[in-house]
């Protein structure tokens, strides 16, 4: 295809502003889909994503549209991910196109993600076209979101287009602007073949899809090429495009974005950024900035009924198949039996796969409490890893804890500053700057990773309603005075509550544990002691007391096919409970606890 019939784009947006709907739209609009084939968020394939309303995988679409100057342009859609977990994900695929559409919902205004994801695409040097969504509601003001975009993002938004995704109103004003406002690609068709590798996934019939972004020369089916990263050579067995299902094609060139096949058997071979060439007289300079995904939160996966370990095997593997940043060993716990050490990109990465085992694999799991990789110092100088807080070696041979840091950006409206600023500074965050975009500011935090991987995200969005904007970075390792906290049921630790904890905030958070337990945890025919322990020291301490009667004690001599009820429900109950010496502990009582608030 000609450069200069080729635009490539992506949408950036907030949640629930229209991406996906005005996406449907332009595919529609340019017959790309056949009206009966047609299906609400095509685009949006996962269920999670649909129900969640959130991306997960970028997804890709090439758009044939005949433009009122008479020529036809091949667009390409790159559908990326909406969530800081992803971020890496979303810089890398918009380094894939030269240009976004900017959605806003008319009846809303800039929001959180508006400006996180925005951000990615002026980074990537994006030209960006503004589209107020959502007209036709009532409440849409188009002049004050265009203002606000002006303000807050400084972009000029004097041409934004009107659009109802919903009507199709303004849809052939927003395709004419993609030809016309976008810029076409740039690339040598006759240099060595430089291709980006934008994201990958498994397919059980063709194996493993790359999609690629061919940057100079030509991808041809039956040719040999290398990926960059770990020299590994591939033959390429198929070449094609999405419109949105797959076609395929002999050759991409450059500008083009399509995807190709080579008896690829696992995703983990595959690093989103790579750079794919020719196996012989390759270009020599791969493309810039290429860095893989590495987890950064750990967390236990323990299978509540343990005769579903081999399943839950089964299930990670083939989800690991699919996911090159999400890492697992199996563990044992003497509590909880067989299960795996997961590691993942962020918390929404987590629950993500967690979901997914529950839900596609119909495995109900125990999730331990989060953790990130601490580097632990030992007296005779080496170095090791940690992973999992029940690893903790003993504290003789350690000489000091070093934790992970952020520098976490926060953008937020004035009359919320307050309590971000509070925020990040019960969260242990150091401030480093403090500016003002417009009503808004921008606040610069220097942030114990560990303490923003259980909720940090959650609370600041209820503190600032939704209002602001989060994204963030690692720093690297900082030294501080860092103890591992055990919980004790019974007198019997509990190795999947124990967690790392900095010293000043053990006592509060041993304190809301026990507190927390004591409420979660069944009365039993004993009394139940429920600790909070650095070492032996025990910082925090709650007495379940004992039950006073037998449950079916009221029901003696009375109906029997009551007492048989009310038997059958402890039974259903004690399916979820796990047994600590000699007592059972619900398994939301572990979710739970593990939560703080
Ligand atoms: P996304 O999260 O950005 O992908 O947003 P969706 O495309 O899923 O849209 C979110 C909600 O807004 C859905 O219920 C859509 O039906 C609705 N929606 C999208 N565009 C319009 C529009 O132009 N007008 C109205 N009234 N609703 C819209
Ligand atoms: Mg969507």
């Amino acid at each position: 295809t000609d450069l200069n019939k080729i635009r490539n784009f992506s949408i950036v947006a907030h949640i629930d502003h229209g991406k996906s709907t005005l996406a449907d739209r332009l595919i529609q609009e340019t017959g790309t889909v056949k009206e009966r084939d047609m299906q609400a968020q095509l685009l949006d394939s996962m269920d999670i994503e649909r129900e969640r309303g959130i991306t997960i995988k970028a997804n890709t679409v090439r758009i044939d549209y005949a433009a009122d100057d008479g020529e036809t342009y091949v667009l390409n859609l790159i559908d990326t991910p909406g969530h800081v977990d992803f971020a890496y994900e979303v810089s890398r695929s918009m380094r894939a196109v030269e240009g976004s559409l900017l959605v806003v919902d008319s009846s809303q205004g800039v929001e959180a993600q508006t400006l996180a994801n925005v951000y990615h695409a002026i980074e990537a040097d994006h030209e960006i076209v503004p589209v107020l969504n959502k007209i036709d509601l009532p409440a849409a003001d188009c002049d004050r979101v265009a203002e606000q975009i002006e303000d807050v993002i400084g972009i000029d938004a004097s041409g934004a287009i009107q659009v109802s995704a919903k009507t199709g109103q303004g849809i052939h004003e927003t395709l004419e602007a993609i030809v016309k406002e976008l810029p076409a690609p740039t690339g040598t068709l006759d240099a060595p073949l430089k291709a980006m590798l934008v994201d990958s996934w498994y397919d059980s019939y063709l194996g493993v899809i790359v999609l690629v972004r061919i940057m100079d020369g030509v991808l041809k089916k039956g040719m040999k090429v290398k990926f960059m990263s770990n020299n590994t050579l591939h033959h390429v067995d198929r070449i094609g495009v999405f419109r949105p299902e797959m076609q395929m094609i002999d050759s991409l060139g450059p500008g083009e974005i399509g995807f190709l096949t080579a008896s690829i058997k696992q995703v983990r071979d595959t690093r989103v950024g790579d750079t794919i060439t020719n196996e012989r007289n390759g270009t020599p300079e791969a493309l810039d900035g290429f860095k893989p995904a590495q987890p950064v939160v750990f967390c236990g996966l323990f299978p509540v009924d343990s005769a579903e370990f081999e399943d839950l095997r089964d299930a990670i593997d083939k989800l690991a198949l699919n996911d090159a940043s999400f890492s697992f060993e199996m563990e044992t716990s003497a509590a909880l039996g067989f299960g795996f050490r997961c590691g993942f990109l962020g918390l929404l990465h987590l629950e993500v796969i967690r979901d997914r085992i529950e839900r596609e694999y119909n495995i109900e799991l125990i999730t331990t409490a989060p953790s990130v990789v601490y580097h632990i110092h030992m007296r005779d100088g080496t170095m090791r890893e940690l992973h999992n807080p029940a690893d903790m070696p003993d504290l003789t041979h350690v000489d000091h804890l070093e934790e992970p840091r952020i520098k976490a950006t926060i953008l937020v409206p004035d009359e919320y500053l307050g309590d971000v600023l509070k925020l990040c500074q019960d969260r242990r965050g150091i401030q480093e700057d403090l500016t003002y975009a417009g009503s808004r500011a921008m606040v610069v935090y220097d942030l114990p990773l560990n303490e923003v991987v259980f909720d940090f995200y959650d609370r600041l969005k209820s503190v600032t309603k939704g209002y602001a904007s989060f994204d963030y970075q690692m720093i690297g390792y900082r030294e501080d005075n860092l103890v591992k906290m055990s919980v004790l049921v019974n007198d019997e630790p509990v190795d999947a509550l124990s967690m790392m904890v900095h010293r000043d905030r053990a006592e509060m958070r041993g304190r809301a544990m026990v507190e927390k337990l004591k409420d979660l945890i069944p009365r039993h025919m004993f009394k139940i002691p429920i600790q909070a322990a650095i070492g032996g020291k025990v910082i925090a301490r709650e007495t379940l007391s004992a039950m006073r009667k037998d449950v079916t004690a009221k029901c003696y001599g009375g109906d029997a096919s009551r007492k048989r009820k009310l038997l059958d429900k402890q039974k259903a109950g004690k399916k979820k409970m796990r047994q600590f010496g000699k007592v059972d502990i619900p398994q939301e009582a572990f979710i739970s606890a593990l939560k703080m608030d």
